[in-house]
């Protein structure tokens, strides 16, 4: 007897030229393109013919009707979040910067660097950690975390050895303005402190990029950060660029897309991704949720141009387990005073802080709050869930970006629109 089926909460359809709908499911990752009559299968099974009854079971468009969808993505997600295989610890070794962006969210916080109390403290405190793990993480994050180079180095050194002695993987990134990374820094880091991805944030090009960053030395320039960039890559470090859009720097962007397509979009150990600027909300040059769609369908398109997306797998249409560090329940943030929280945005507050790496970690009420795993109401209904799992609490409780969901929510036209693009100019590529 055939099972009784129902179609899956987090299927997402566009329409297409040639009468064509696309179909993506956010759990499964499957993408195909559908007939009008296929569409209509989707949404009454009983009328599915055998052939195409398996594609969509195989693609998870059809699931069988007692199935609860959310709840098996939940599952996935307490899987991960309370997985004792992993933990991740962000540093920060200072939370002086050299850089004025406008918009930063630490522009309050006091500037401070850590101590040697601190410094000496936390491989003790990360130590406590290694002997329930199979790998071990660092970010390292500020402030410019570049400016606590010495820091870094001593701190690597230490934390690498107790991983050797613990016989688990140690693995590292960095989050930096790339302005102090010369040839020799970039090579210390990749080689003593085992930094193998940087996160570089664009702010559009040349001179608009410097008057955004607003560097204390004013002798930087932007061609000094894509030099910066070079030599990482030229080490093998995995490069993400992420360029902060807003209102009025979108053309500067798009040109950027090129000029950043033309050095590395063919090579695969650079990325590149274009992020709405997050600023407290009531600031007019902030993309709002309605600009989102245009803004994104001129992105996507400049970058599938440019050689950055070449297939499907470029655009936001998957699963993705990986949003809320915060929530992973072996995952903290350490600040230059040796204080631990969960999210790196909420270090001015102190009900946010979960312990000190003098005293370790307590189970207080920002604990639980963290480890809860129950979700807003609007969460569970929602058809994004997969691909967002719950999104940022940080945006929801200090009021920035869109009340916790991510861009990628408001941007359904702009990614159905651009896979119709891509395949069709693949299609004229395959022609020619
Ligand atoms: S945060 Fe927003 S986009 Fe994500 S699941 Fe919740 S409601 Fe949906
Ligand atoms: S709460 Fe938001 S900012 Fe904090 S770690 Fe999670 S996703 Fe990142």
């Amino acid at each position: 007897m055939l099972r009784q089926l129902k179609a899956s909460l987090y299927n997402h359809m566009g329409e297409l030229a040639d009468d064509k709908v696309i179909c993506y499911n956010l759990v499964t990752s499957a993408v195909s393109l559908l007939s009008r009559s296929e569409v209509e299968m989707i949404r009454d099974p009983s009328t599915c013919t055998k052939p195409f009854l398996r594609e969509a079971l195989e693609a998870g468009f059809l699931i069988p009707s007692d199935e609860n969808e959310v709840e098996k993505v939940l599952a996935v997600q307490r899987m991960n979040n309370f997985s004792t295989r992993f933990a991740g610890f962000q540093l920060l070794p200072t939370t002086a910067c050299n850089a004025r962006c406008w918009y930063c969210y630490e522009e309050g916080f006091i500037k401070e660097t850590m101590s040697d109390d601190v410094v000496t403290a936390i491989p003790d405190f990360l130590e406590s950690y290694m002997g329930m793990v199979d790998d071990f993480h660092i970010t390292w994050f500020g402030g410019e975390p570049l400016m606590g180079l010495d820091i870094m180095r001593r701190l690597s050194r230490e934390v690498i050895d107790r991983c050797d002695k613990h016989d688990i993987g140690y693995t590292s990134d960095i989050i930096t303005n790339a302005t102090l990374l010369t040839s020799d820094v970039a090579r210390i880091i990749h080689e003593e402190c085992h930094v193998s991805q940087a996160q570089i944030t664009l702010d559009g090009m040349g001179s608009n990029h410097v008057a955004r960053k607003r560097y204390v030395d004013p002798s930087i320039t932007f061609e000094d950060i894509i030099d910066a960039m070079e030599t990482l890559v030229n080490l093998g470090v995995r490069l993400l660029i992420r360029l902060n859009v807003d209102k009025e720097n979108l053309d500067d962007c798009l040109e950027l897309i090129d000029r950043l397509g033309k050095l590395w979009a063919r090579n695969k150990n650079v990325m590149l991704y274009a992020a709405p600027l997050y600023g407290n909300r009531g600031n007019d040059k902030l993309l709002s949720r309605d600009d989102l769609d245009p803004v994104y369908d001129r992105v996507f398109r400049r970058m599938i141009d440019s050689g950055w997306i070449q297939t499907l797998d470029g655009l936001p249409m998957n699963f993705n387990n990986a949003t809320c560090s915060a929530r992973m329940i072996n995952n903290f943030v350490i600040n230059p005073k040796g204080d631990v929280y969960k999210c790196e945005h909420l270090l001015s507050r102190a009900d946010e802080r979960i312990g000190t790496v003098f005293d370790g970690v307590i189970f207080n009420d920002a604990m639980v709050h963290w480890t809860l795993p129950s979700l807003p109401e609007k969460c569970l209904e929602c058809s994004y869930l997969p691909a967002c799992q719950g999104g940022c609490y940080a945006a929801g409780a200090m009021d920035f970006g869109f009340e916790r969901c991510p861009h990628i929510a408001f941007i359904t036209e702009a990614i159905t629109s651009a896979a119709g693009y891509l395949l069709s100019k693949c299609e004229r590529e395959e022609e020619l």
